[in-house]
């Protein structure tokens, strides 16, 4: 016991043993918010003998749910950790428990990017949408803005309109977002699959239909506790406001200079106005940095000191010194990969393990060119955002495979009965499509009723059923693990890819063995296979198996709340970071925060490099704001850019910032304001909004309004 607090500051320790009522910790990065905020787990459970299961913790990503839950589990000895998770994790287990209440079966499915594509794949093929009509990429934005903003209240609709009427409406849709909008609710009914957007909704829907399970996961969660509080959103606030009613213990921890989430809705003012908003307060500081050297704390210091939008506080270092901040600046963006390759091998020869090293970017498609540097050199590498490991096809099938079993869905079905090939082509399914829709069933049980059918003679569709009905709610006794290496076993999936002489993928299966043992030897009990097919599902592309001796690449935001001994920061360039897309002053300021997660994230040395080269758009490629804003003194150059070059930067980001500042001072023009538009012609402002910038216009004979930027200058009329 003693050690739970032995190791923690004063001001840690007060966080800790404060447990009742309205806490809040302010502090930087660094300074030790998410071990208090474990240690103080720890301590109400062995301390105070509250069970664990009666504890919310709310974290910002699953990695950090899964090393928040280990690091408990050494401090308290306890197998069951309790809610530990994201609070879309919170949500689906509230649902899992009580989604009678709007009418699903406790056997919904949480969606995922690839199921939402193969639902736009059916409703494109009935409407005979094209991807020039829009991309899927697209259509799941269009999808997820439409549930945000502009109509808030769809689930109303999914939860309360049956499948007939949905299936109406989709019919009687005629705009292409239309038809994918509702085809897309449509669909989701069909088979009561929830994506991110509907799970906190939904949860919120049953608490407000019933004071009594409201009312019990009150009780049940005598104290909630929640990280990264800088980023939370409405719908998080109003959930976690409605959680903490009736024992009134909430514990929140976040520092305003890490808020990256606004473009998503986050707002940092939860934070801030916290204590306007619930009674006695008690707000702790913690000033001292335990994780970087100092020599990074100033680099970083001195680039978030640039925001005017700021309550000033300094992180104090804790560390003995280190070597300086290390930067250069390339001809292109390949010897910049072959800078960093190269430092790497240094720090690997002085006994380094690739894995302590995390090589962060502010764009995905930075990648492209360090992977190609990467593979020729030979370093290995993992990338924990972009294509990943579990977005990879075969190990999609595999789970599809395992859902089958579970759930036997449209989605798993479609996804898995023809692989490997069972002369299940698409003249079949199209005839299972519409069996299913007569006799209003799944696919795979028309498949069932009709397996007799000529149509059916020459396939192996007995083989699949034969499959998928061996382990028909028979797996109970039989482990995760055994279960899937006995499906792509008896499928004849493995096979098939050894035929093909796909080591690689089949090198991945393994992998995912391996994760789904390890998953099982931590879970214990509750290793079902419906816990573990959810807790896959609520992956996000931040989260991939810990694997091996690599590099780590990964994007600043997937990087939030991490620490790696050493960081690369690359591509320190205008237009990557800050972003192209980056057009207000505020903007601007979450992209400085941005870089000041980035920077904060490393322990033991920081290198930042950029390079030459051409935009996009075709003009050149200036060194960051960032860079300059820090005090050279504190940095040493490998390659300084040329004095030229500099002035050029300075000259470019100078009247950037004016356009900002200009851009800021125009006023924002009311609704019902007349302009003119230059190609649009005449029209009625009908909305502004703040957060995309944009106004809501009704242009003179057109059919809907159309968005248009802020930016854009019109006549006023
Ligand atoms: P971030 O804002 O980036 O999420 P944080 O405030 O959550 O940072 P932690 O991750 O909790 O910071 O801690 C940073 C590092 O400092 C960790 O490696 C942690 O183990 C270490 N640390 C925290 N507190 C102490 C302490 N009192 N003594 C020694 N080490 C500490
Ligand atoms: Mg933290």
């Amino acid at each position: 016991m003693a050690d739970l607090l032995e190791n923690l500051n004063e001001e840690q320790r007060e966080a800790v043993t404060s447990t009742e009522g309205y806490v809040r910790v302010i502090a930087g990065a660094g300074s030790g918010k998410t071990r208090a905020l474990s240690h103080r787990f720890a301590y109400l459970v062995n301390e105070l003998g509250i069970l664990p299961g009666h504890i919310l913790c709310v974290t910002f990503t699953n990695k950090a749910a899964n090393e928040m839950r280990q690091r408990i589990h050494i401090l308290t000895g306890d197998n069951d950790t309790g809610y530990i998770s994201t609070f879309h994790g919170f949500c689906v287990s509230v649902l899992q428990e009580d989604s009678h209440v709007c009418g699903y079966p406790k056997s919904f499915l949480v969606l995922d990017n690839q199921d939402i594509d193969q639902m736009l794949k059916m409703i494109y093929e009935e409407r005979g949408l094209t991807l020039r009509d829009m991309t899927f990429s697209r259509a799941r934005d269009m999808i997820e803005i439409r549930k945000t903003f502009r109509e808030p209240m769809y689930y109303h609709d999914l939860i309360a309109m049956s499948l007939a009427s949905l299936k109406q409406k989709y019919d009687e849709s005629r705009a292409v977002s239309d038809i994918i909008f509702y085809g897309y609710l449509y669909q989701q009914k069909k088979c009561f699959g929830l994506d991110y957007n509907d799970l906190i909704k939904f949860t919120l829907f049953i608490f407000s239909r019933s004071e009594e399970v409201k009312l019990k996961w009150q009780k049940r969660l005598e104290y909630i506790m929640i990280d990264e509080f800088q980023d939370i959103d409405q719908l998080q606030y109003d959930l976690m406001e409605s959680l903490c009613g009736y024992h009134q213990n909430l514990f929140i921890v976040g520092d305003p200079d890490q808020t990256i989430y606004t473009w998503r809705g986050a707002n940092g003012k939860f934070l801030t106005e916290f204590d306007a908003h619930f009674p006695h307060v008690k707000t702790i500081m913690m000033m001292q940095n335990y994780r970087s050297t100092p020599q990074i704390l100033h680099v970083a210091n001195s680039l978030i000191s640039r925001n005017v939008n700021r309550i000033e506080k300094s992180l104090l270092p804790r560390n003995a010194p280190g070597p300086k901040v290390l930067c250069t600046h390339e001809d292109t963006a390949e010897k910049e990969a072959k800078w960093i390759a190269e430092q790497i091998r240094s720090l690997e020869s002085a006994g380094t393990a690739l894995r302590d090293i995390a090589v962060l970017y502010r764009a995905h498609y930075v990648t492209r060119v360090l992977e190609e540097v990467f593979r020729q050199e030979k370093i290995p590498y993992v990338i924990y955002s972009g294509v990943q490991f579990f977005d990879r096809m075969e190990i999609k099938d595999a789970l599809a495979y395992l859902r089958m079993i579970c759930y036997r869905d449209d989605l798993s079905f479609l996804r898995v009965c023809n692989v490997p090939k069972r002369n299940l082509g698409e003249k079949r399914i199209r005839f299972l499509k519409q069996k299913a829709e007569e006799e209003e069933c799944t696919l795979f049980s028309a498949l069932s009723m009709y397996r007799e059918d000529p149509i059916f003679r020459g396939t192996k569709a007995r083989e699949f059923l034969d499959l998928v009905e061996r382990y028909n709610g028979d797996y109970a006794g039989t482990s995760i693990s055994e279960l899937l290496s006995s499906l792509l076993d008896e499928s004849g999936y493995e096979e098939a890819l050894r035929t093909e002489g796909s080591q690689q993928r089949l090198d991945n299966l393994a992998e995912l063995k391996q994760s789904v043992f390890e998953y099982e030897t931590t879970c214990g009990e509750e290793a079902s296979l419906e816990n573990y097919l959810t807790h896959i599902a609520l992956y996000t592309n931040q989260d991939v198996a810990e694997t091996g001796n690599r590099v780590k690449f990964m994007t600043v935001h997937a990087a939030k709340g991490l620490e790696f001994p050493y960081v690369f920061l690359c591509a320190m360039n205008e237009g990557i970071f800050p972003s192209q897309k980056t057009n207000t002053l505020e903007a601007m300021e979450e992209e400085r925060r941005l870089a000041f997660v980035a920077m904060t994230r490393a322990e033991q040395r920081l290198y930042l490099s950029e390079a030459a080269g051409r935009n996009f758009d075709g003009s050149p490629r200036f060194p960051s704001r960032f860079l300059l804003d820090i005090d050279p003194d504190l940095m040493e150059w490998e390659n300084r850019p040329k004095e030229r070059l500099v002035e050029e930067a300075s000259h470019y980001i100078d009247s950037s910032r004016k356009q900002l500042e200009e851009d800021a001072r125009r006023v924002i023009l009311e609704p019902g304001q007349r302009v003119k538009h230059r190609v649009f012609g005449e029209g009625e402002i009908l909305s502004a909004d703040e957060k995309q910038k944009c106004y809501q216009i009704q242009f003179r004979g057109m059919d809907t309004p159309r968005s248009i930027s802020f930016r854009v200058k019109m006549e006023i009329l």
